[in-house]
């Protein structure tokens, strides 16, 4: 029987960083995947595909709707070719796939192929496809099994008509209607994609709005963006039953008032969050305590009840976040192997990819309020920028909320276009705890979209230039 010093189920970003990390440090590796591609959800069918369709649907839309304004006439139609579309995202992720099954063979991990379950505590069984098994030993476990989409009682999730993320990832038509019930994350940035390619999209939120758990001057403005785009928002519905009728699903809810409304479309995506997967692990014989909805508890340094068992990403609290994952797969690879490294939560980036995108870090105003923090606020539009007047993409806008005594950040709040990747400076920032003053005197290249970050840090101290 091989022995390990670390074994890690589930190969998502969470499983195969702390499997390079484990490698790094010297500790002898392996990691289980029951899938026959590495990657989990996120490469397979997340944040990969889902960034790849929108980035194509983005290419048509402009095409459709911006090419002429900027001089460029294309003679003919212009049309999806739906397909090549879907073949295209499959090689990305493809492409993704096997650059971690070099990263695993490049770090001398050992891959295994199957379904991994305790034995106990320290012994892994490994049900291979093929119907063979193995037994493994582990002087350690992570657990990184990663989520799956989480419905509600009543709908009957068919995966043709009723779809969750990874039907809507792989369809081989564009809905005429689309329903989508949630508007969250996977609700907007897959709505986008196909209200992009010409389906007529209904968001059906329970919330009073958008992107709920963001500050509410982003859902503000996303409201209004892709409302202009032709996206229809509905808050505040409480849907209570999804039904399929041959070709047609209804949907029907009670508004605000307690009004039913019903929707058809040819096909609804519920988008109503995830949950943690810990299905065929059989936890118990380890001794491992599932908790309230499939979630692995465990303490400050991830370690579940058991000393010698982790748990990381999805699995575990926290926001359901690839980049989280990551931070925690290297976080326990280094507790291993005695180092004392350390995550800030409050500083996890969160970022919608639509386009606009969305992105923030730190506290929303509403959370100061919450806490009763004296703070500052300052904003700036991105149409003040020369950069988004030259590009055309002047929707959105930076908001940052400071200390209203010592003026350090709290908080960065931006919609816009690239603000996916601005939102690093405000990390960047947060970790050093720098003030707003401090980000106000950095030199910002002009033009950039980056401005608009200097320039409501110089809002936050009542002293901006360009508004
Ligand atoms: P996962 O990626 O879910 O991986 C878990 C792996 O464990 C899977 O491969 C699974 O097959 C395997 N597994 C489970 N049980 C077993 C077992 N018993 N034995 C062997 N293997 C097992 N996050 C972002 O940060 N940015 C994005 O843009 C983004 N976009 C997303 C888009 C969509 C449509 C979806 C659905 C999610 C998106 N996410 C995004 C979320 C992101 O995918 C997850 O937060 C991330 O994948 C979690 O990583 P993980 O390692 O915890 O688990
Ligand atoms: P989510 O939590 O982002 O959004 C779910 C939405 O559904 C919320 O707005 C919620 O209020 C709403 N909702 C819940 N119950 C409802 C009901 N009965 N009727 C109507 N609306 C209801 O979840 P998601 O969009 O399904 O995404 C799942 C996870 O995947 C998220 O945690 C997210 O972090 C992750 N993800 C991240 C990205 C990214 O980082 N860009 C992209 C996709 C997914």
């Amino acid at each position: 029987m091989s022995t390990y010093d670390v074994v890690i189920i589930g190969s998502g970003p969470g499983g195969y960083v702390a499997a390079i990390r484990c490698a790094q440090l010297g500790l002898k590796t392996a990691i289980i995947e029951k899938y026959s591609t590495l990657g989990g959800t996120c490469l397979n069918v997340g944040c990969i595909p889902s960034k790849a369709l929108l980035d194509s649907s983005h290419h048509y839309d402009d095409a459709v709707k911006h090419f002429e304004e900027h001089g460029i006439d294309i003679p003919g139609e212009i049309k999806v070719n739906l397909e090549q579309m879907m073949k295209r995202k499959s090689a990305v992720v493809q492409q993704t796939c096997d650059g971690v099954k070099f990263l695993m063979d490049k770090n001398k991990v050992d891959v295994f192929e199957g379904i991994g379950s305790f034995k106990d505590a320290t012994h892994i069984n490994i049900d291979k496809t093929e119907g063979e098994s193995e037994t493994i030993e582990a002087k350690n476990v992570i657990i990184a099994t990663g989520s799956k989409p989480s419905t509600l009682p009543f709908i009957k999730i068919d995966k043709e008509r009723i779809i969750t993320s990874t039907e809507a990832l792989k369809l081989k038509e564009i809905p005429k209607k689309l329903v989508v019930i949630g508007g969250g994350v996977i609700g907007l940035e897959l709505g986008q994609v196909y209200s992009r390619l010409g389906s007529e999209v209904t968001v059906v939120e329970y919330m009073d709005r958008i992107i709920p758990t963001m500050d509410s001057a982003l859902s503000r403005e996303l409201n209004k963006v892709l409302k202009k785009q032709g996206m229809n928002i509905n808050v505040s519905h409480k849907v209570k039953s999804v039904e399929r009728n041959g070709d047609e699903v209804i949907v029907k809810a009670d508004d605000k008032k307690g009004n039913e409304v019903e929707f058809t479309a040819d096909y609804c995506l519920v988008s109503v969050g995830r949950r943690p997967f810990t299905d065929g692990l059989n936890a118990d014989a380890a001794g491992v305590e599932i908790g309230e909805r499939g979630m692995i508890s465990v303490n400050d340094y991830l370690q579940t009840n058991v000393k010698n068992i982790y748990a990381i990403g999805d699995v575990v609290r926290g926001a359901m976040l690839a980049h989280k994952a990551e931070e925690e797969g290297t976080m326990v690879a280094e507790l291993i192997a005695g180092q004392k490294p350390h995550i800030d939560y409050n500083l996890i980036p969160g970022v919608v990819y639509t386009w606009p995108e969305v992105a923030a870090v730190g506290k929303t105003e509403e959370e100061l309020k919450e806490a009763g923090v004296d703070y500052k606020e300052g904003k700036f539009p991105m149409r003040a920028l020369g950069r988004s007047r030259a590009s055309g993409d002047t929707d959105g806008l930076v908001k940052i909320l400071t200390d209203a005594k010592t003026d350090e950040v709290l908080g960065v709040h931006m919609i816009g276009a690239r603000v996916a990747d601005l939102i690093t400076e405000a990390v960047t920032a947060m970790e050093f705890r720098a003030s707003a003053e401090d980000i106000a005197r950095m030199s910002h290249a002009h033009p950039t979209y980056a401005e608009a970050v200097k320039e409501a840090a110089m809002a936050a101290n009542d002293r901006a230039m360009h508004i």
